[in-house]
């Protein structure tokens, strides 16, 4: 039997189930230990030092036991330490991206996808490189700075040279005062060469979802196609590190499988990435499984309410405080709008989840591969934050001046976000509202500037941000960052 080892490379000893299960007896026995669990919230909250502020973030175990606990006055204050670390890493800013989806063509064979290799109802589309051009350009005109690109696992159709091609034509697009400055990348397990090939590109994130941590419904979730071989999805992270790219983002497709295995395992992949590469994770996602074209997302055993999703995100934020969270357009402006003062620092908006949504007019739904549930513009959503205290951030300075992995965890630890993500992100929304915005965004965002450039500690990067900030108002000059 494999025996657990966090700095395994071997997928069954880090994602290890006899340690998965003890986790939950652990988490079961204690959910009412109301002594051990206020020590675990203590251990979670940051601590002041000289020069920032730290976070001690919390093991498997630890974690698995707030996710048990059942008592309303101790979820609370989850949630409140929660509200804490974010602020304290990453302010009040909200880093803001869309999705583009290059290609539905897919060989495998997941329950829970609408492009799995049997659904013969919906059309199969692959954008050409002139049409990856017009969804850019359609993008750049809603304002947005930073992608993710999606696409099926089919080596016939979706080669590794295919992506390439369409990374360099994302890049290559300048449209007006336009540019996509970020392109993560959210693409099948693939090999430490082409991971190689992917870094050299430029792209910011490796995005992968686990899906599921559970082995034996991994299996049966992924019946065919090269997706099926657990051990090598599981392993594509150090695969793609090994290739050079230093920010990686985790995912488990929420409603599957049993919620409290799969935060035990992905808190486990995290340990498990900090053990052996020196640096967790850059970003989790929390996905939902939901309706699509012949999916009915009620067939599958590990549905949650919005409550148990709330507490789950909360619970990630306390065990890994330097890791990023994304929420998508799959969850509700309510539930996005909570999610946000528990964790949650990256949201989309605007997003198409069609191959070739952005060029029509209507949002198409027969080539979707979710439905969207908060289907606002982007204005509307940048409106919406700004009204809600966040601000939105179109910032992509941090990989484009090499603070990836560790350097940008260092820089979240130094207390230097207040002189260099704020102003960074205070600038990026002015090219916003200057060039994309509606009125009325632009009154709201104006005013928003305006108070938060006072909260620059140092004057000179104060003094600085509010120069550029004024010359992006009277002049086509782009493209500032600290
Ligand atoms: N093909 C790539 C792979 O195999 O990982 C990734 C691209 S896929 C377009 C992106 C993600 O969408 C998947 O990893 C899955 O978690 C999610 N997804 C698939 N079907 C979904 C559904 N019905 N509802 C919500 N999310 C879904």
């Amino acid at each position: 039997m494999a025996i657990y080892n966090p700095k395994s490379s071997k997928a069954e000893e880090f994602i290890n189930d006899e340690e998965i299960r003890e986790t939950l007896a652990y988490a079961e026995a204690n959910k009412n230990n109301a002594e051990l669990i206020d020590a675990i919230i203590e251990k979670a909250r940051p601590v002041k030092t000289e020069t920032g502020c730290v976070c001690r973030g919390l093991t498997h175990r630890e974690a698995s036991v707030l996710l048990a606990c059942e008592i309303p006055e101790k979820i609370e204050k989850i949630y409140e330490v929660a509200e804490e670390i974010k602020l304290a890493f990453y302010g009040n800013r909200i880093v803001i991206f869309a999705p583009l989806y290059l290609s539905n063509y897919c060989v495998n064979g997941c329950l829970y996808c609408p492009y799995h290799m049997k659904n013969k109802t919906i059309p199969r589309k692959k954008l050409t490189q002139e049409e990856v051009k017009a969804e850019v350009i359609a993008l750049q005109d809603m304002g947005h700075k930073r992608l993710a690109i999606e696409a099926g696992e089919d080596p016939v159709n979706n080669p590794i040279e295919y992506i390439l091609d369409c990374i360099k034509t994302i890049y290559s697009v300048h449209h007006k005062n336009g540019d996509i400055r970020r392109v993560n990348v959210n693409i099948a397990a693939t090999t430490v060469e082409n991971y190689r090939k992917l870094k050299e590109a430029g792209i910011g994130t490796y995005i992968l979802f686990q899906e599921t941590y559970h082995k034996e419904s991994y299996l049966k979730l992924h019946p065919t196609g090269p997706k099926h071989d657990y051990d090598y999805h599981t392993e594509a992270m150090d695969r793609a590190m090994e290739g050079g790219i230093d920010d990686v983002g985790l995912g488990v497709l929420f409603g599957l499988e049993m919620y409290k295995y799969e935060f035990a395992g992905l808190i486990m992949h995290a340990e498990h990435l900090e053990a052996v590469h020196g640096v967790g994770p850059h970003t989790i996602s929390v996905p939902r499984v939901k309706r699509a074209d012949d999916i009915d997302p009620d067939v599958f055993d590990g549905g949650i309410d919005d409550e148990t999703f709330e507490k789950i995100t909360a619970c990630i934020r306390l065990a890994v405080p330097y890791t990023g969270m994304i929420i998508s357009t799959r969850e509700t402006e309510a539930v996005r709008s909570k999610l946000l003062r528990l964790g949650v620092s990256q949201v989309s908006g605007g997003s198409r989840t069609s191959v070739g949504g952005y060029t029509q007019e209507e949002r198409p739904h027969d080539t979707e591969q979710f439905d969207v549930s908060d289907q606002r513009t982007l204005d509307e959503v940048v409106k919406w934050l700004m009204e809600n205290g966040h601000i939105p951030s179109f910032c992509t300075a941090c990989y484009r001046e090499g603070r990836t992995g560790d350097r940008f965890m260092s820089l979240c630890k130094s207390g230097q976000i207040l002189n260099c993500c704020h102003p960074n992100a205070l600038m990026t929304l002015t090219e916003y509202l200057v060039d994309y915005a509606s009125e009325e965004t632009k009154k709201v965002g104006f005013k928003m500037i305006e108070e938060e450039l006072n909260r620059i500690p140092k004057e000179k990067v104060r003094e600085i941000a509010r120069q550029n900030i004024e010359d992006i108002k009277n002049s086509n000059r782009r493209d500032f960052r600290f």
